[in-house]
């Protein structure tokens, strides 16, 4: 199925489904499988996933989580987003702190990690060279996103976006879902918030930015554990959720 299809799905399982035979991105199509190919040497003995990274976490979460694109060696390898790097280490064991996940770590897809309340998610589910979609590409890919936004969006009430890039691809998203977007667009930063009325007059939408939690910016302190930590709460804490303090 093309992602420009996916507005025709019913559920959010056939979406999860569907969206891993996604081949409507040549230059990350032929990424995804040159990771693969080659491999780092740590992980000649993995068969990589390869393909398209669904979202991960309950149907009726009230947080999402969203994040940039699966890393090559990464959710590309393992076939669950951020399973299998530095990234996700750092975020589930911070959501484990918090009793929104039932397990510290996330290393192997089928290792049984649940998580509570919470889904995670990217606007672009290909891994990209650098970590860098092209404008092309993220807008190519933002159907997925954007129908699992309608499948959420009667029990989500706060989006955290990891970084910049999360952000500036959620705020039209957000508008087609239903959220009035407020002019001048709100600026990404970490801790930014930005309330979102609900056009029909259904419950709003927080909107907050926390820096991504890649090691560029876990390794140089730019974003410590401490810091994400109290962001997740706060989040978790307005989409009705209650952490553990
Ligand atoms: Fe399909 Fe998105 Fe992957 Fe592009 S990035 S091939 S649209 S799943």
């Amino acid at each position: 199925m093309h992602p420009a299809e996916a507005h025709l799905l019913s559920d959010l399982e056939t979406l999860d489904r569907e969206v891993t035979h996604c081949r409507a991105c040549p230059r990350l199509v032929a990424w995804r499988e040159e990771a693969a190919r080659v491999k780092r040497r740590a992980y000649q003995d993995w068969d990589y996933w390869a393909r398209p990274v669904p979202g991960f976490g309950p149907p009726d979460a009230s947080l999402l989580l969203v994040g940039l694109a699966p890393a090559a060696h990464g959710a590309n390898r393992t076939g669950r987003i951020f399973t299998g790097d530095p990234s996700g280490d750092v975020l589930y064991r911070t959501l484990h702190g918090l009793g929104l996940a039932n397990r510290p770590e996330s290393v192997v897809h089928g290792d049984g990690l649940e998580l509570y309340g919470v889904r995670i998610t990217d606007p672009v589910r290909c891994a990209p060279p650098d970590n860098k979609p092209s404008t092309e590409e993220r807008d190519t890919c933002r159907p997925w996103i954007a129908r699992e936004l309608d499948f959420l969006r009667p029990t989500v009430r706060t989006v955290v976006a990891l970084g910049g890039f999360a952000w500036q691809a959620l705020l039209p998203i957000l508008a087609g879902a239903g959220w009035q977007v407020p002019r001048p667009r709100p600026r990404f930063g970490h801790g930014a918030v930005a309330d979102l009325p609900a056009a029909d007059g259904g419950p709003p939408l927080k909107l907050i930015g926390c820096y991504h939690v890649s090691p560029r910016n876990t390794y140089t302190g730019r974003l410590t554990v401490p810091m994400l930590r109290e962001l997740l709460a706060e989040a978790a804490r307005s989409a009705g959720l209650e952490p553990v303090e």
